[in-house]
């Protein structure tokens, strides 16, 4: 028999069976997590720079930043910092909250997750939180768009590292795209690879609805990402948007948002 719709479970949301399929184990949920959080290399928490080294045996810590010297790991200066939940956690509860915005209480995930009731609130606060940043498409504007570097001082710098830094490009340094719906306020920024038009293009494309007016001109009264954000603000928006845009991508591919 042909169908003609899609299947209940993807218009009421992902099935759990298939959530359970897609994280199985707490391993299997943290390798999707390095995967979607470093889709464009890895980038430091702490200052914004490329030049992280993932080879070090720290355990809990196993980055390094070779500008700013700190450790970090997938969790830092994510929502899920300080959580002692597992990965396979976050990914469900992820999911549930992005296929039930209205609806999900802390009561029932602390329920369908086993975890404690204080827990599950504070696992939803943060989420919602971060769903507020990342709450992307359907900007109907009119629209900023903006694009910035984010990366390690050259102070920081070892000697033979400020050598292969000739020229005044953003080596070391991550490109930011952001765009700012003028209307509703809402704000929405990532990582992107490069600044070609093609690429802040695709990103500018990818928030406006056809037809939006975009400005990029300072003189018509644009405010640049770096008047909203401080340096540390947009390295945590980042971060945070670096793990649930993916999701909202797969859950796009779904239709269920
Ligand atoms: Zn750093």
């Amino acid at each position: 028999m042909r169908r003609t719709g899609p299947s209940k479970s993807h218009r009421h949301g992902m099935s759990l069976m298939e959530l359970m399929k897609k994280f199985p184990d707490d391993a299997t949920a943290e390798t999707w997590f390095v995967q979607s959080r470093w889709l464009e290399g890895i980038i430091c928490p702490h200052c914004g720079s490329t030049n992280g080294n993932p080879n070090t045996k720290h355990r809990s810590m196993p980055y390094r930043c070779r500008d700013c010297r700190k450790r970090f790991s997938t969790r830092t200066g994510t929502v899920m910092e300080c959580s002692k939940l597992g990965f396979q956690i976050w990914a469900i509860a992820i999911f549930l909250i992005a296929t039930n915005l209205k609806g999900i209480s802390s009561m029932k995930l602390h329920r369908d997750l086993g975890i404690t009731q204080k827990s599950a609130w504070f696992l939803a606060h943060r989420i919602r939180e971060t769903f507020d940043f990342a709450w992307l498409p359907g900007f109907d504007g009119p629209i900023e768009a903006d694009e910035t570097f984010i990366g390690g001082k050259r102070k920081n710098m070892s000697h033979e590292k400020r050598k292969e830094q000739t020229g005044c490009g953003p080596v070391g340094k991550a490109i930011v795209a952001g765009v700012k719906d003028r209307k509703t306020g809402q704000v929405s920024a990532r990582v992107v690879k490069g600044t070609d038009a093609t690429i802040l293009k695709g990103f500018v494309r990818y928030h406006a609805e056809p037809g939006t007016t975009v400005y990029t001109d300072e003189a018509l009264g644009y405010q640049g990402m770096n008047d909203i954000w401080t340096t540390k603000q947009l390295i945590t928006v980042l971060a945070n948007m670096s793990i649930i845009w993916p999701i909202l991508m797969e859950l796009r591919a779904f239709g269920q948002c």
